[in-house]
């Protein structure tokens, strides 16, 4: 199953967008229409409304009365919690019924309002958020809905701003231009990215990486951010630390668009144990490969090989391929993807160094047909680099007093 946020600010088009969407066989859970159904006469929920706020939050044909609700729930923090405390668990608790009653293969698309308001977007494979610039859409919400300028300009100074929205999305779509537009849009978006999406981690089958090198990308942080809190809601307590590494952590260096976590671990064990979690949150498992993964080369033996090893999860969302690196806490392996990003971070002149390296790597790889041989000519072009380099980041870490 695939699950999709889909949110925006009032008068963007989320229901707009949701139709499409159902058009096209997604499977949608509408949250105000589920708070509307747990609140409806003869339900517990009305009960235990009326219980805390009185008979006076009822119509004379004893349905809810949202004005006389509102009056005295909105009056102060400890109404409003009350409130919040009664419908939340059980729009949630219907909500998950839903989720539970749809076929393995669905695409599940939950259009929530304040999904960004909310902090509710790591619980989804991706957030999708239908944008419009705020006068358009009071001139929409006044045009088509018959709302009041000014009640459609407080309603929209009450909720997340744009910028707030933009950091929280997977997925912008830009809903300025005309419905057509908007429509064609969410049809590509369907088959290009959420039909493959659900069909690769129904499979657990990862998307493959792009072999060239990107120039850096300002978007990375925060995409690494939005994964990152889907990692740790996927992993929960047996993931000790999350972190963004490798060369598109660090600002200024070229990359492969591939972003590159680490998750640690106490223990392989417990790597394996995470690997179920990993793959229902869009992380498939890879076996038998082998991660652009910076590694000294064994010569003396003084470090443990075994002390290396790692569980590596690749991404099924087509449009943003990544490598998950779980390695054991304090083996060299974690620490040093830490050490290194670090050091990389700290050191202009390194960094420089890195990405001449990088780029001769990448032209050598070039001249290869195979994913594997180009990928193998890569590593082995950064390889005599990163001998020198293992020691004089340590170095650098012991000078500077560096800890993970
Ligand atoms: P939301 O569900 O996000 O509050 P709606 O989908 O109801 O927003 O859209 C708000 C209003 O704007 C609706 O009346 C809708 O028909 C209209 N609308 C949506 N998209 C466009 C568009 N691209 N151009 C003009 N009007 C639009």
């Amino acid at each position: 199953m695939l699950r999709i946020g889909l949110t925006g600010g009032i008068g963007a088009g989320k229901s707009t967008v949701s139709k499409v969407l159902a058009g096209l066989g997604a499977v949608i859970v509408d949250a105000d229409l589920i708070a509307r159904e747990v609140v409806e006469p003869g339900t517990p929920g009305l009960a235990a409304l009326v219980d805390r706020f009185g008979e006076a939050i009822l119509t004379s044909n004893g349905e809810l009365d949202r004005q006389a609700l509102a009056a005295t729930a909105f009056a102060d923090d400890e109404s409003r919690l009350a409130l919040n405390s009664i419908v939340h668990p059980l729009v949630g608790a219907r909500t998950m019924e839903i989720i539970e009653s749809v076929p393995e293969d669905a695409v599940l698309v939950q259009d929530i309002p304040l999904l960004v308001e909310n902090g509710l977007g790591a619980a989804f494979h991706l957030v999708l958020i239908v944008s419009v610039e705020a006068e358009e859409r009071v001139r929409r919400l006044v045009g088509s809905r018959g709302m009041s300028e000014a009640d459609a300009r407080s309603r929209i100074a009450a909720q997340a701003d744009d910028d707030q929205r933009r950091a929280a999305a997977d997925i912008l779509l830009d809903n300025n231009g005309a419905p057509d537009a908007l429509e064609s849009s969410v049809r590509a978006l369907w088959s290009e990215r959420l039909v493959p999406f659900e069909s690769n981690i129904r499979t657990g089958t990862v998307v493959s990486a792009p072999r060239v090198l990107a120039s850096p990308n300002p978007q990375w942080a925060a995409q690494a951010r939005r994964l990152i809190a889907r990692l740790e809601l996927a992993c929960g307590d047996r993931a000790l630390r999350v972190d963004h590494i490798g060369s598109t952590a660090v600002d200024g260096l070229p990359a492969k668009d591939v972003i590159d976590i680490q998750i640690t671990v106490a223990s392989l064990e417990t790597a394996d144990e995470l690997a179920g979690s990993l793959l229902a949150a869009g992380f498939p498992r890879i076996d038998n490969i082998t991660a652009d993964d910076p590694k000294p080369t064994y010569q003396g033996g003084e470090t443990d090989p075994a002390l290396w090893s790692k569980r590596i999860h690749g991404a099924a969302d087509p449009a943003r391929p990544a490598n998950i690196h779980v390695r054991v806490a304090e083996w060299p392996g974690q620490r040093f993807a830490l050490l290194f990003r670090d050091w990389l971070r700290a050191d202009e002149a390194v960094r420089a160094e890195y990405s001449a390296i990088k780029m001769r790597a990448a032209d050598k790889a070039a001249a290869y047909t195979s994913d594997r041989d180009a990928r193998d000519a890569y590593m082995d072009a950064k390889a005599p680099w990163f001998d020198l380099a293992f020691n004089r980041a340590s170095q650098w870490a012991e000078q500077t007093g560096w800890s993970p």
